[in-house]
């Protein structure tokens, strides 16, 4: 099933080039209480959620997709976890473009070493909205990812029961403004994480090591790669992340990205597409 936020947080199931309109589904969700939960209570509810919206579907509003405004697929993840440097080739490119990072060792080294890093909530935005540049005059880089939803809290989990806590998958952008700073803080500019198009349940999707993806640049493509290449597997990261702090559903892991990241400017529409999920253009604008 493809699942996508759209409009007014309405929930749509994405068929074909229609998306039908099953917000009624999320009825059943509870208030907001103070305080809030650390989860997405969409994505911990998500199976029933499922079923209601299989229920409606045959009787709810069509509308083309190309008609509506994508949203993130999670709308209030309690983290977003990502992994630096997951693709040995892309490792190799850090380090041959260490000057970019001020040469700061910290951003050369294996994933084991460093560990996983986190980027701010509120930098969380879906594929209709557009990526804003604060430093134009520095140097700002894309980087797809396979994006992972937490589906059950996840707490020291073993990678061979690690997929049994996925709820499903998107494809996730880590945007970095280059510099010294660390880098959880050049990855958390507000608009610098986005997910999309939908959410593919895990069951929909199956294997997520042999995916292959790209992301273009005004048509031009910048980076081609495939899972099967990531150092940290997604049961690897589930495992290690989980071993340090409890997954909830609705956290997001960003799986790292591979080689050719580069710049990006105003005005350029970055394509990114990924097999067995699909894909999404997004504007980079100013300030
Ligand atoms: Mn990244």
């Amino acid at each position: 099933m493809r699942l996508c936020r759209f409009g007014q947080n309405q929930l749509g199931l994405v068929d074909g080039t229609d998306v039908i309109d099953v917000s009624e589904a999320l009825g059943g969700l509870p208030k907001p209480e103070y305080p809030p939960l650390p989860h997405d209570v969409m994505i911990e509810r998500l199976d029933d959620i499922r079923d209601h919206a299989q229920r409606l579907a045959p009787q709810a509003r069509r509308i083309p997709l190309s008609e509506v405004r994508l949203l993130s697929p999670v709308g209030a993840p309690g983290k977003l976890v990502a992994a630096p440097v997951n693709y040995t080739r892309h490792l190799e490119e850090v380090r041959e473009q260490a000057d970019l990072n001020h040469n700061n060792l910290a951003h050369m080294r294996e994933i084991r070493e460093i560990g996983l890093f986190l980027k701010a909530n509120s930098s969380l935005i879906g594929p209709s909205e557009d990526i804003a540049l604060r430093f134009p005059d520095r140097r700002n880089d894309h980087e797809i990812e396979l994006a992972v939803v937490i589906g059950r809290t996840a707490d020291r989990v073993p990678a061979s029961q690690a997929l049994e806590h996925v709820a499903g998958y998107c494809i996730g952008l880590d945007m970095t403004v280059r510099g010294s700073e660390d880098r959880s803080f050049r990855k958390s500019l507000d608009t610098f994480s986005v997910l999309g198009p939908w959410l593919v349940t895990a069951d929909e999707l199956g294997e997520p090591g042999d995916l292959d993806f790209e992301l273009s640049v005004n048509g031009d493509l910048r980076q081609a790669a495939n899972t099967r290449d990531l150092v940290l597997s997604v049961p690897d990261l589930i495992e290690y992340a989980s071993s340090f702090y409890t997954l909830h559903p609705g956290d997001v892991i960003f799986t790292g990205t591979p080689e050719g990241v580069a710049p990006v400017l105003p005005g350029d529409v970055i394509t990114a597409k990924m097999a067995r999920i699909g894909e999404f253009s997004i504007r980079v604008g100013g300030q």
